[in-house]
């Protein structure tokens, strides 16, 4: 069959690898003059560091095949995420533990001592959580609030935690021991020569032939005998019932002498210090030695026509307009929706890549029993 890929991400990238694979003869293309979509990374031209284009990218899973997966295309070093953030003129140890609660309280509390604290300080009247705001005054209480969530969720999010459901804060955001790993996977690291490399040699494959600078057009849908499109869902129908709405991140890249932060990613909690956060990128290869480092600002505000979609905002009015995407979507024969834009979903590397293994086998699947590839595999909606 001949098989189109919409987007050298790791979306476009895995499909297309099983297809080719399985015999297929696959075409990848992507409107960008580069492949691995937003996990490209590349050595900065000034400091020859591995620089996240797209924002920092940690690879962290319990998901052993996708592990080995990547691992099989280029090899990964053990790396830890360890976040910092500065507010109230001081730093301290994220997500919010033991450390960050005594040095904040100015404490040397245990921790059913600190539990038990952390509890005298929430806010119990709250019954019944519903914003982001009663959520965290209900489980942390209003200083921690203010100091760690209040302006970043702001920030990042464009409005006031009171606008923010509940859902998006966990019940209790904050661990009563000493570990600062911000991820609780199995398995964390870093890919040694970057996350562009593995995307390069997933694709590097007989079968497979990429064209980057290549926009896709409805048009040539006819052209083959089944497409896969990781682009936006409404960027699919020309946005005609109005677009879905997206943060977009703004980078201000700057250099410097020596060691600038001391940490790969350093957040700032407060409102009244624009960026969200900065990220020094030499720490994400501990391996390497720099003399000179290149460092990024993140700011963080609403997309634009032109600008790059990140996160999906996915609020009430958001989902509405899903709905009746879905609907059109489930309407077209012979594409398939893939990947963060065209299901319109936040996904980590590794669920993508899941995603994406289990797209291509079920391709296979109902290709060997004459069936129609549905237009999702995975719903948008769930
Ligand atoms: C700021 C940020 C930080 C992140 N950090 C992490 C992290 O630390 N760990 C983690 O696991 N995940 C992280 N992620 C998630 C990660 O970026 C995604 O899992 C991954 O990029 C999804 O891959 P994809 O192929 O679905 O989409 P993409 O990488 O977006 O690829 C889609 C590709 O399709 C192309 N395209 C779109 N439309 C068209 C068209 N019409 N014609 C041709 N090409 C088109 C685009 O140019 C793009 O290259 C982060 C995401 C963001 C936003």
């Amino acid at each position: 069959m001949n098989i189109l890929l919409v987007g050298a991400g790791f979306s476009g990238a895995v499909i297309g690898r099983e297809l080719a694979e399985a015999g297929h003869s696959v075409k990848v293309v992507d409107s960008r003059p580069h492949v691995a979509g937003n996990c490209f990374t590349e050595r900065d031209s000034e400091t020859n560091v591995m620089s996240h284009i797209y924002g920092p990218h940690i690879f962290h899973t319990d998901d052993k095949e996708v592990w080995e997966y990547v691992n099989k295309y280029s090899p990964f070093k053990p790396y830890v995420n360890r976040v910092k953030t500065t507010t109230q003129s001081r730093v301290y140890s994220l997500p919010i533990n033991l450390h960050t609660i005594n040095q904040f309280f100015g404490k040397a509390m245990r921790p059913d001592e600190a539990r038990e604290f952390i509890e005298s300080k929430a806010d119990v009247s709250i019954d019944d959580p519903k914003t982001f705001e009663e959520q965290a005054l209900r489980f942390v209480g209003g200083e921690l609030y203010e100091a760690f969530f209040k302006g970043y969720t702001q920030k990042q999010w464009g409005c006031h935690p009171s606008e923010l459901p509940a859902s998006i804060l966990k019940r209790l955001p904050v661990r009563f021991n000493y570990n600062d790993n911000y991820f609780f996977h199995r398995y964390q690291g870093m890919p040694e020569h970057g996350y562009t490399k593995i995307v390069e040699s997933i694709l590097d494959h007989k079968n497979i032939k990429v064209s980057l600078n290549t926009s896709f057009t409805k048009s040539e849908v006819p052209e083959f005998d089944h497409v896969f499109y990781s682009g936006a869902l409404d960027g699919y129908f020309d946005y005609e019932l109005g677009r879905l709405g997206y943060r977009t991140l703004d980078f201000e890249r700057f250099t410097c002498t020596g060691d600038y932060q001391g940490c790969a990613v350093m957040n700032y909690g407060e409102e009244s210090v624009p960026y969200t956060r900065i990220s020094e990128h030499k720490h994400f290869s501990p391996w390497e030695e720099h003399k000179e480092s290149v460092c990024y600002r993140e700011y963080s505000r609403a997309c634009g026509e032109n600008d790059i979609p990140y996160y999906p905002i996915r609020l009430v009015e958001e989902k509405e307009l899903l709905v009746k995407y879905v609907e059109l979507a489930e309407m077209v024969d012979g594409v398939t929706f893939v990947g963060r834009l065209g299901t319109y979903r936040y996904l980590d590397m590794d669920v993508t890549i899941r995603e994406a293994l289990d797209t291509a086998r079920e391709f296979l699947v109902c290709t060997q029993k004459g069936k129609q590839m549905p237009s999702f595999f995975v719903s948008p909606l769930g």
